[in-house]
Order: structure tokens, then sequence, then C-alpha cells
């Protein structure tokens, strides 16, 4: 019935989906590489889908990198990808400041990775913390550390009524390998929520404002755009929302039980192995 309504990718339907989209927004992790392994068929199918003149959108929840960090590791896995078309959610917290005119003079305080302090540069914003700032104390993932809860999250969340909660992702766990996993932004995201009984603003998937920002970019009906993705919860739930075709590929974190299981109320519209398979399907 209506829960089942997902379909697994035919050539029919491919052929049908090629024929009325004119962009894919991808997702990285689970669907383009897995940590830093690259997605058999990947390559050539972005190669076939730039020749068939669709917009490739890159967008990815993990805020370790800058735009720049991530066109290099595009480049370095033989794929050519330009950094502007690369939303990353390190990108989008700088791009949430820029576009609420947070004040110049003020700081950021990060507790994360250098892409997001690069980002903040790059906008034009003071940061503070860091990965430096997480090597100095006890250390509950590298560079993330108790102290920053504790000094900074939670006195300035909740000593400054002005002081602003953004996070770049609530996703659980990140992978580093198919055997490797690791805590996610959301267990730091879920501590400051926990230290401060506040909520942030998120600007990663499934939140609508990175969408919105590519809406404006790109002058494409979300109705002519379809978002890949392995992560029901992100992914899908992100193009859902904004009206996005949705394709699920079983590459990463999402299995065909996940995905048939009564629990979940997210269903993609279609479901596939990997994103090869787009391409397989089209010539087929
Ligand atoms: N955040 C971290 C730290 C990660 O390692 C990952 C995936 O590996 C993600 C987020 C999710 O990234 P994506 O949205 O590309 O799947
Ligand atoms: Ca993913």
């Amino acid at each position: 019935e209506d829960k089942m309504s997902c379909q697994r990718l035919t050539p029919q339907t491919t052929a049908n989906l090629l024929d009325s989209v004119d962009a894919f927004l991808f997702d990285c992790d689970g669907v383009i590489w897995k940590g830093d392994a690259l997605i058999d068929g990947v390559s050539d199918t972005l190669d076939t889908l730039r020749a068939l003149g669709k917009k490739l959108v890159f967008v990815t929840n993990n805020s370790t990198k800058s735009r720049r960090q991530y066109a290099k590791k595009f480049h370095s896995v033989g794929i050519s990808v330009s950094e502007d078309e690369i939303f990353s959610s390190s990108f989008a917290a700088a791009t949430y400041l820029k576009v609420i005119d947070f004040p110049k003079e003020k700081k950021v305080y990060v507790i994360g990775e250098e892409g997001i302090g690069e980002e903040l540069q790059l906008a034009g914003f003071t940061s503070l913390g860091g990965p430096e700032d997480g090597k100095k104390t006890v250390q509950l993932r590298p560079n993330y550390s108790l102290s920053m809860i504790r000094v900074y999250a939670t006195l300035c969340i909740r000593e400054n009524p002005g002081c602003l909660f953004i996070a770049t992702n609530r996703d659980a766990v990140g992978h580093l390998t198919d055997l490797q996993e690791w805590p996610g932004a959301g267990c730091m995201v879920a501590a400051v929520c926990g230290t401060t009984q506040k909520e942030p603003f998120v600007v990663g998937k499934p939140s609508t404002f990175l969408m919105e920002f590519l809406l404006k970019k790109f002058n494409i009906p979300t109705s002519r755009m379809c978002m890949v993705g392995d992560r029901l919860d992100t992914d899908i739930l992100f193009g859902q929302n904004a009206g996005c075709r949705t394709l699920l590929v079983l590459s990463g974190v999402t299995n065909i039980s996940d995905l048939q299981d009564s629990n979940n109320h997210i269903r993609p519209e279609y479901f596939t192995d990997k994103v090869s398979d787009i391409i397989r399907l089209f010539n087929n």
C-alpha cells in the first residue's frame, strides 16, 4: 500500500527521471564515497550526467572540510568538481551567519574541525575554538573536548541570551570506512542541548536552509531536481520537504530492511543499489 510506494529503479523509471530532472543533488558519504574510498562507477556516472546536460550539486552534512578541501578531495579521487558545486554544512554555517547579518565584530566559538573555521574566515568572521582548543583537554573524540562544552558552549549559550546556537548537522554517526563508525556531530550537539536545555538552529540536511540558498542560486524548480542520498532522515527528508524527486541508494547506511521497516515513515520515490545504476539502467 501507500507505505510501500517506493519503487526499485527500472530502465523505464530511469529514462523517465532523466527526462524530467535538470539537476541532481548528491549526498556525498555513502553515495559518492565511503570515507575516502570512491564508490564503484561514480566517476563515469557523473561524467555521463554532465554530458546529458544535468546540473550537479553536492550536499554533505560533514562539516569537517571546507568547500576548498572538498574540491581537493574530489580531485584526489579523479572527479572534477568545482568549489561552487559543493554545499557542505561548514559552508552552510558561514552562509547562515552572512544571511542573518551576524556582526563581524562578534566572535564565533567552534566545536568542530578546520573546515568550519576556514569557511567562517572566508565569509569574514572571526572564530575561536576549533581543533586546537579541543586538543588541550580531555578528549571525547579527536579535537572535541568536554571543556569546550563546559566553558564555552554551556556558559555562552546559557548566560548570554543573545548567543546563537548553530549546528552544522545532527547526524549521530560518521563513517570513516565500512567498518569504522565514529560519533558524529549529533553527539556533540546533544551534549550542548543537554547542558543548556536549548535547541540549535540546524543548517545541514534535513533543514531547509541550504535548499533555500540553492534555489536562489540556481534557477531550477525543485520539481525538476532529484536528491540522491543514503539516509532517509537527512537526505530523503531534505529532498521531500522541498518537493524534489528522491532516490535512495543502498550503498551507504540504509539497507533494504531499514527501507521496508514499517516504523519508518520516510519513503523515497525510488531506490537502487548505487548511483552507477542510473547510467546502467539508462543504457539498458
Ligand atoms: N559528519 C561526519 C563527521 C561524517 O563523517 C559524515 C559521514 O561520513 C557525515 C557527517 C555525513 O556526511 P554526508 O552528508 O556526506 O553523508
Ligand atoms: Ca550520506
